[in-house]
């Protein structure tokens, strides 16, 4: 081949460049892809652009690629060739001549992932419809996960992620799904750290309403706690109010509130494959140090901060030790803990439930509500309502697949 035989160094056709559009759809099995390229390569074409995808044990495989160079060939021999070659294999082909390489995508690149408990067609129409509603176009969907929730993932050029965001969070609430909208890009990719709140998140217990039922005051504590959470006291004051009824008693107290924790569903998981991908895992609460610390050893978390119960002679006193954790210290955590992790705060991940997460899940890049109360979730940037904290997962965009993987290969 001389010099002015070489093919630009470029593979991407002009716009007004012919180009071919073949499609295979059929029955998967080993060697299409292999079949179908081997069959071009004897016309020279150059490829510009491959989309498979195989659902129920059905290939659709397209190929944009330019037509045929090698000499004394023509384009309609290539035709020929593929369906003569595809029909031997019970294929159906299609062949499209056009111009040009795919329609650039346009700006304002988002993911939307619909958590479905069931996932429904109706659902799924009122999102797509929404998406093209807000000038936005589906370029891709595929499925995140079958379980413990139906996942699938929108990618979507062509409209602001925060109007996306507004726009879905109204119909998912009406159809009673959770979809997260998250702005696509590098950043993605790079979130590194991940802050949970405990008691309603991580746990599904509130650590104090434990004690207080070994105390025997487990009414008025309780209240307490649903007026806090719900922004109708102050923190810190709800607090102090609630560890002075503790007051006396004997600290073999905290043994037995440990081991009634119960784990989130879905909470091992989570950790588990944050862990195994390269992420930090921390906790912050409102609750008290001789829970947490326990958690984050038999979790193996990176971080955990809360409120200590102060302990004399073997006795509760009635109050806590030092800065309270409050709804203002958990972000002032989280930003500690991105600093001392590396990373910055819009690659960090927060999740919580109550009023006293609110700030939390501002400052961080991604803000989830987890079952959290109504005021919660009109905050926050996305919302989980099902009761499974490894589908947070889903909204960063892991698979089940690599969930699953991140199992198998667990020491
Ligand atoms: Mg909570």
């Amino acid at each position: 081949m001389s010099a002015s035989q070489i093919p630009p160094a470029t593979a991407v056709p002009g716009e007004d460049d012919p180009t071919l559009l073949v499609k295979i759809f059929g029955k998967d099995r080993p060697g299409i892809t292999a079949g179908l390229f081997d069959t071009l390569a004897a016309y020279d074409v150059r490829v510009v652009d491959i989309e498979q995808v195989v659902t129920r044990g059905r290939i659709v495989l397209c190929a944009l690629v330019t037509p045929p160079t090698a000499a004394g060939v023509t384009e309609g021999d290539l035709r020929a060739t593929v369906h003569s070659w595809a029909d031997s294999l019970r294929l159906q082909a299609e062949i499209i001549s056009g111009r040009g390489d795919n329609r650039p995508r346009g700006l304002g690149r988002s993911h939307v992932t619909v958590l479905g408990h069931p996932l429904t067609a109706r659902s799924t129409a009122a999102i797509a419809a929404r998406i093209t509603g807000t000038g936005g176009n589906i370029d891709r969907i595929f499925r995140l996960a079958k379980y413990p929730v139906t996942a699938v993932e929108f990618e979507v050029s062509g409209a602001e992620t925060s109007n996306l965001r507004t726009a879905l969070a109204t119909e998912a609430a009406a159809l009673g799904v959770d979809v997260a909208v998250v702005s696509s890009g590098l950043q993605r990719r790079a979130q590194r750290l991940v802050v949970m709140d405990v008691d309603s998140t991580l746990i599904q217990d509130e650590v104090i309403e434990l004690f207080a039922a070994h105390a025997g005051c487990e009414a008025e504590v309780a209240e307490v706690t649903a007026r806090a959470m719900r922004g109708e006291l102050d923190f810190e004051q709800s607090l102090h109010a609630r560890v002075a009824l503790l007051a006396g008693m004997d600290e073999s107290v905290v043994e037995k509130v440990r081991a009634e924790v119960r784990l989130t569903p879905g909470a091992r998981t989570l950790i588990r494959t944050l862990k195994r991908l390269g992420y930090q895992v921390g906790v912050v609460s409102g609750g008290f140090t001789q829970v947490t610390d326990d958690l984050k050893e038999r979790l193996g978390l990176d971080f955990a901060s809360a409120n200590t119960l102060e302990v004399v002679d073997g006795k509760l006193t009635g109050r806590v030790v030092g800065d309270v954790v409050d709804r203002a210290g958990k972000a002032r955590l989280l930003r500690g803990f991105a600093a001392e992790a590396g990373v910055p705060l819009s690659q960090t991940v927060a999740i919580g439930d109550g009023a006293n997460d609110l700030d939390m899940l501002n400052a961080a890049g991604l803000g989830v509500a987890f079952n959290a109360k109504p005021v919660v979730r009109r905050a926050a940037h996305t919302a989980v309502n099902v009761p499974f904290l490894d589908t947070v997962l889903y909204l960063l965009g892991i698979t089940r697949e690599e969930v699953v993987a991140a199992e198998t290969h667990a020491d």
